[in-house]
């Protein structure tokens, strides 16, 4: 065999200067030839590490090679023997700290483009006219309903649905997706691709009841009458805040708010859609994550003459991903590392006008590994802003812990769960995504979803806690 290209194949997308105008999707995708170039760099290792570094255990090797064979339709086949959402990892996930980050070919080079491969061969099947429809199963008489519609109830509720299960899924929201909708922006994953994989959900046969918010429409303990078993995944959509004065002045949103208004209700495309929003022009995004990332480059799509973050690490500690930091650097963000806001100042009219920030130094390291920020005394300094999102992160959702009778909650509001099978400490109640952990990714969630299928079967059938 040839030694491979140590580079992957690059993936073309919209230019910058471009793109920073508008809502569409920044990378375009490979084509076929590109598909099967990069799918051929691929080594077919016997002991695949790429697999150990998947949340799902997807067949990489398996998919890939018959990407590279040009069997398309046995690829996606390979595929959703593990992952009913391709479309959606293959754009979001974190590849590069996970599959990617163990392949075979990163010692030489370049990992496989793992992820673009996965997005690639999704999208194929997409534009096929004659899908193959999901085999039919027998049904089990059994009954689960599912709390949201986000990665991990999705998940579940495919897994359950394969096995026989009737399940239903009850959204509080408007629309299904959970983050996919609302959080994250159209530019880095359209909603008709989120829209697509629920639709592929659904014809497993699961069924989907939105703007149905348990905890106050009904119960967990009144879904358990008539349920067999309830599993939550209603995710961590509470956002924090600073604590700090002026923070409630009119202008500074909540990262929730910010994107929600703008993706799930769709202002970018005000006054079509009847959504308001604060268009600022010296816009602040406080916060060093995907979120933070995902506010910033909307605010500039939005108008703003300058857009920064404002973190008080330095890039290196950055949390979100390198490739969300590098595409924001691109298209102009202004980063402000090791800064730290501390008060807000407002006109008379309560507007936002100014934030007070003190520099920082990195110390020596923290419980996260990471060093330690450290104010510079007398460093204070002001930035004229008239727009702040805050994206510092978010906890659990508190509704359904709150209404459930014996659920054990940890200190974070989150439900504890055995991590194993997603068991919570109430008979017949399971749970998993970022409400069991805090708020993390799309493939932990799905992966937590997997798991807790298995589990939710067994209990099913056999009846045992
Ligand atoms: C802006 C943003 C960008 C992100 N970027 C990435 C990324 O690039 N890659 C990545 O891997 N991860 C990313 N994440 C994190 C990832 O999206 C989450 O970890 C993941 O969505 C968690 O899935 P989940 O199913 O647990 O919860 P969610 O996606 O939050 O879904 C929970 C659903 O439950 C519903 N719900 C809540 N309470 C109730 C109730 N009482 N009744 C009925 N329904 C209810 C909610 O409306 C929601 O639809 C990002 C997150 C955000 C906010
Ligand atoms: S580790 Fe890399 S080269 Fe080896 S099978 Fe997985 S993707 Fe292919």
């Amino acid at each position: 065999m040839n030694k491979p290209d140590p580079k992957m194949v690059p993936m073309r997308e919209q230019d910058p200067s471009e793109r920073r105008n508008n809502f569409k999707e920044v990378p375009y995708g490979y084509s076929l030839d590109e598909a099967i170039c990069e799918a051929k760099r691929c080594l077919q290792c016997k002991k695949p590490l790429c697999i150990d570094g998947c949340p799902v255990g997807i067949d990489i090797p398996g998919f890939i090679d018959l990407i590279a064979k040009g069997d398309l339709k046995g690829s996606i086949k390979k595929m959703k023997e593990t992952n009913s959402l391709p479309a959606i990892c293959g754009r979001v996930c974190p590849q590069e700290e996970q599959c990617q980050k163990v392949c075979i070919l990163s010692k030489m080079g370049e990992p496989v483009g793992i992820g673009r491969l996965e997005r690639f061969i999704a999208d194929w099947e997409a534009e096929q006219t004659n899908r193959e429809a999901p085999r039919k199963v027998a049904s089990s008489g059994k009954k689960v309903a599912v709390v949201g519609g986000g990665p991990a109830g999705l998940t579940v509720a495919g897994e359950l649905a394969k096995l026989g299960h009737k399940v239903k899924i009850f959204e509080a929201l408007h629309k299904m997706g959970g983050v996919l909708i609302y959080g994250i922006p159209e530019f880095r994953l359209p909603k008709k691709v989120v829209e697509r994989e629920v639709e592929y959900i659904k014809s497993l046969g699961v069924e989907v009841v939105t703007s149905f918010v348990v905890g106050k429409l009904e119960t967990v303990d009144e879904l358990l009458n008539e349920f067999d078993a309830v599993f939550i995944g209603s995710g961590a959509g509470l956002p924090w805040f600073m604590d700090l004065p002026g923070e409630n002045s009119n202008g500074i949103y909540s990262a929730n708010e910010y994107l929600t208004r703008v993706n799930l209700m769709k202002a970018y495309k005000f006054p079509e859609y009847d959504t308001p929003i604060i268009k600022g022009k010296h816009v602040a995004v406080i916060g060093g994550g995907n979120v933070a990332m995902d506010s910033v480059r909307t605010a500039l799509r939005l108008g703003a003459e300058e857009a920064r973050i404002i973190y008080r690490r330095s890039r290196k500690e950055m949390p979100a991903r390198e490739e969300e930091i590098h595409h924001a650097e691109e298209e102009g963000v202004i980063f402000e590392f090791l800064t730290l806001p501390i008060a807000y100042h407002a006109d008379e009219k309560g507007w936002v006008k100014d934030m007070e920030c003190l520099r920082m130094d990195l110390g020596e390291p923290d419980t996260s590994g990471r060093r330690r920020p450290v104010p510079i005394e007398g460093s204070n300094f002001k930035l004229p802003v008239d727009l702040v999102v805050v994206a510092i992160g978010n906890s659990p959702n508190p509704l359904i812990p709150s209404t459930t009778s014996g659920l054990e909650i940890g200190r974070k509001g989150n439900i504890v769960v055995d991590t194993d099978t997603g068991k919570t400490s109430k008979k017949g109640v399971f749970a998993g995504g970022d409400i069991a952990t805090g708020a993390a990714t799309v493939i932990l969630a799905m992966g937590a979803g997997k798991a807790a299928a298995l589990a939710i079967d067994q209990y099913l059938e056999t009846g045992k806690w």
